[in-house]
């Protein structure tokens, strides 16, 4: 199966399909996943997230089922975290 985009969609779709036991292969246009979190401080495009913005919902709201937050994570962090913790999440769960 194919899957567009390593977004937070996309990510959870394809660890959902990858548990299945389907063969996956995700589809990312940028450098690597994150979505639209996946933002530097050059990158100042409408709709992208800052990096030095703080999330809107709480951490517990924002959690993959079988990947948790690491120790100590702000119950809003910013952006920067969001972005990290997505790309551990990917790194974890598929390969490039
Ligand atoms: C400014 C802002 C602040 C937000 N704050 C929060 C928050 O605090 N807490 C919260 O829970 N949610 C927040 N959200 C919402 C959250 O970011 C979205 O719900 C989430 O990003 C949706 O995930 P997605 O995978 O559907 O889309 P996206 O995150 O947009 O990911 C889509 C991915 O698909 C890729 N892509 C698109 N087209 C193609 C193509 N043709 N080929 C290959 N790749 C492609 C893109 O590069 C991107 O990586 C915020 C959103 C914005 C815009």
């Amino acid at each position: 199966m194919a899957g567009i985009g390593g977004g937070l969609a996309g990510l959870a779709v394809a660890n959902y399909l990858l548990a299945k036991g389907l063969k996956v292969t995700l589809f990312e246009s940028k450098n690597a996943a994150g979505g639209v979190q996946n933002t530097d401080q050059t990158d100042h495009r409408p709709g992208l997230v800052c990096n030095y913005r703080e999330t809107n919902v709480p951490q517990s709201l924002m959690t993959f089922s079988d990947f948790q937050w690491p120790e100590g994570t702000s119950l809003f962090s910013k952006n920067i975290t969001v972005k990290q913790y997505m790309q551990q999440y990917a790194n974890q769960h598929m390969r490039e």
